[in-house]
């Protein structure tokens, strides 16, 4: 069975196609500058790398581009669309409405037009990417994979905010958290290794990318993350602020003359590493810039990683325990300074990092022999569940 991964943003498309017989990649690339130009980056697995300017004023376009590429006979890898069996989008709200993997249907559509309310930069966009496959695609089922799924299962103490109850009742403010296809596939993976009952594992999966959030997983199931309402609040991000004192925002409103239609751009876009530094959203560049001695770089490396060991602080005491700490994406996977300053200092907890394990390429298992809680990185492959979701959802219809 073949399944199209699809991840629609603002200006980009990425897809990836999945043999599922052996779960692997037969091809995937880049849909870009939509609505500005329109680019495509190509690569079926085993052939070069394509690059082609196509216009691509709208998402439509995008994907008739990809449907082109992917059944082009020097280029492609299939002979017609119809040997895809089923599409599944990655969306990065559900909102209250939807909870789990589902086809796509005109309950789903509907549902997701309510999501736009709560999160238009992404779902705009997801409805976009999806009318343009079912347009491309009439006959091949649709699912939505939605990263809000995984951190369903958190009490209502913990996504409940201090807020007017009525105002949650009447626009669904509270946590829903994010990346959750991320924390599902990492916590599964790290409950494999630790070789314990499953529901006895206490988790806390530390997602590091340009968009960052930490997750305790009690038993396989979330409990807590730090992402909220938007993928705005928790832990300092590349241009994200993360949490911080909601009596800031009116104040630099105020002051600094920014309207409320910009002041979430702001705070999205302006904050986080890039912000504190005033180097870039980009921690490659922090640490080149930490190198020659530069000490707002510094500080903004010092407020993640002095976050990140409060999270798992807080996480361990949620839980009553720890078994494991996950490092993943981006930073979790690549940078190893980061995962030793976050969890140094926390053997009072049993976390003792290895230093020439972490600075191993690849490795695994970064924590010493004597840690009583083992710390882990474990790439993350948020494409991979969607078209395993997907394929489970499709295949009672075959
Ligand atoms: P996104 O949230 O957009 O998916 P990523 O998971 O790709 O982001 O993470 C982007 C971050 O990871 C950037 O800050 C970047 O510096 C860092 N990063 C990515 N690859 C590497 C690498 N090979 N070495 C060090 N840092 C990396």
């Amino acid at each position: 069975m073949y399944i199209l991964v699809v991840n629609a943003g603002s200006s980009s498309l990425k897809y990836q196609l999945f043999d599922m017989e052996t779960k692997s990649v037969i091809a995937k690339g880049l849909c870009e500058r939509i609505g500005i130009d329109g680019r495509l980056k190509h690569q079926t697995t085993g052939k070069d790398q394509i690059i082609k300017d196509i216009p691509m004023p709208t998402h439509a376009q995008a994907v008739s581009a990809l449907v082109d590429i992917l059944t082009d006979k020097e280029h492609g890898c299939i002979s017609d669309m119809s040997q895809i069996s089923a599409v599944g989008h990655r969306v990065v709200h559900g909102g209250p409405w939807i909870t789990k993997s589902v086809l796509v249907n005109e309950n789903v559509i509907a549902d997701l037009e309510k999501c736009c309310d709560i999160a238009p930069l992404h779902t705009v966009p997801h409805l976009m990417g999806i009318r343009g496959c079912m347009k491309a695609m009439p006959k091949t089922p649709q699912v939505i994979v939605v990263d809000t799924a995984f951190h369903q299962t958190m009490p209502e103490h913990a996504y409940m905010y201090p807020i007017p109850y009525e105002l949650y009742e009447k626009y669904k403010i509270r946590r829903y958290g994010f990346h959750g296809t991320s924390h599902r596939y990492v916590s599964g993976k790290a409950i494999d290794l630790l070789g314990k009952n499953p529901e006895d594992t206490k988790i806390v999966t530390c997602h590091l990318g340009n968009g960052s959030s930490i997750s305790a997983i009690k038993g396989g199931k979330v409990i807590d993350t730090s992402m909220g309402f938007t993928p705005l609040e928790g832990v300092i991000m590349g241009s994200r602020c993360g949490s911080i004192d909601p009596a800031i925002i009116p104040f630099i409103m105020e002051r600094e003359n920014i309207p409320a239609s910009e002041m979430c751009n702001w705070l999205n876009k302006k904050c986080g590493f890039l912000g504190v530094s005033g180097v870039s959203s980009d921690l490659r560049e922090i640490s080149a810039a930490i190198e020659e001695g530069n000490a707002r770089a510094k500080l903004a490396h010092d407020i993640l990683c002095y976050q990140i060991k409060k999270y798992v602080g807080a996480y361990a005491a949620a839980m009553n325990g720890l078994d494991c700490v996950v490092f993943t994406a981006g930073i979790g996977e690549n940078n190893p300074q980061i995962r030793y300053d976050s969890l140094s200092d926390m053997d009072y907890l049993g976390i003792e990092i290895d230093k020439a394990k972490n600075e191993q390429k690849n490795a695994c298992e970064i924590s010493s022999d004597n840690s009583k809680v083992k710390v882990f990185v474990i790439p993350t492959n948020e494409e991979l569940v969607i078209a395993m979701d997907t394929q489970s959802i499709v295949s009672n219809l075959y």
